[in-house]
C-alpha cells in the first residue's frame, strides 16, 4: 500500500543577510511504500527539511534554502528528461500497435507538467516572498499564509 505524510511545518528563521528572524509554514509530502523506511524519511522531512521561503524584510534567500531550491530543479529535469524518453520511445514504437498511442499522450502531459513546474520553480524565490511572516506583522504576510497560521493554531493548544 502506498503511504503518504502531508503537513504544513512551521519553521523559524533569521535571514543571513539582514538579520530579520521570521516563520513560514513549510509544505512536507513523503510518499513510500515501505512502512520502516517511510517513518525516517517522514521523521527526517519534518526534522531537517528546509522550504524555499525568502526573508520578508529584503527578499533574500538563506544558503541552506538556496540549496534546497536548487535541489528541488534536478527534480524536475530529471522528470523532463524521463518525459521526453516516454515520447521518443512512443514515436519509436508508433507502428508497433495502438497500445503505445498511450505512451505519446502520457509523455506529453508528463512533459507539460514538469516544465510547468519548472517555470513555477523559476519564480518560487520571488512569489514566496509574501508567504514569509515577520512576528507581530502578520497581517502583512498573504492570505495563503494567514490561512496556514489560523490552521496551525487551531490544532497547536
Ligand atoms: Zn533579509
Amino acid at each position: 500500500m502506498a503511504l503518504k505524510f502531508e503537513a504544513d511545518i512551521r519553521r523559524d528563521a533569521v535571514c543571513a543577510a539582514c538579520g530579520t528572524g521570521y516563520y513560514y509554514f513549510h509544505s512536507v509530502e513523503v510518499n513510500g511504500d515501505d512502512r520502516e523506511k517511510f517513518d525516517a524519511k517522514v521523521r527526517k522531512a519534518v526534522e531537517e527539511g528546509v522550504g524555499v521561503a525568502p526573508c520578508p524584510a529584503c527578499g533574500e534567500l538563506n544558503p541552506e534554502m538556496k540549496a534546497a531550491h536548487g535541489k528541488a530543479l534536478q527534480g524536475h529535469l530529471i522528470g523532463i528528461a524521463v518525459s521526453l524518453a516516454i515520447l521518443a520511445f512512443g514515436w519509436l514504437m508508433l507502428e508497433e500497435g495502438l497500445l503505445l498511442y498511450i505512451l505519446l499522450p502520457v509523455g506529453g502531459l508528463s512533459l507539460l507538467g514538469y516544465l510547468g513546474a519548472t517555470i513555477a520553480w523559476m519564480f518560487e524565490p520571488k512569489t514566496n516572498r509574501k508567504h514569509s511572516i515577520i512576528p507581530g506583522r502578520e497581517s502583512e504576510a498573504s492570505d495563503k499564509a494567514r490561512e496556514k497560521l489560523a490552521a496551525w493554531q487551531a490544532r497547536t493548544p
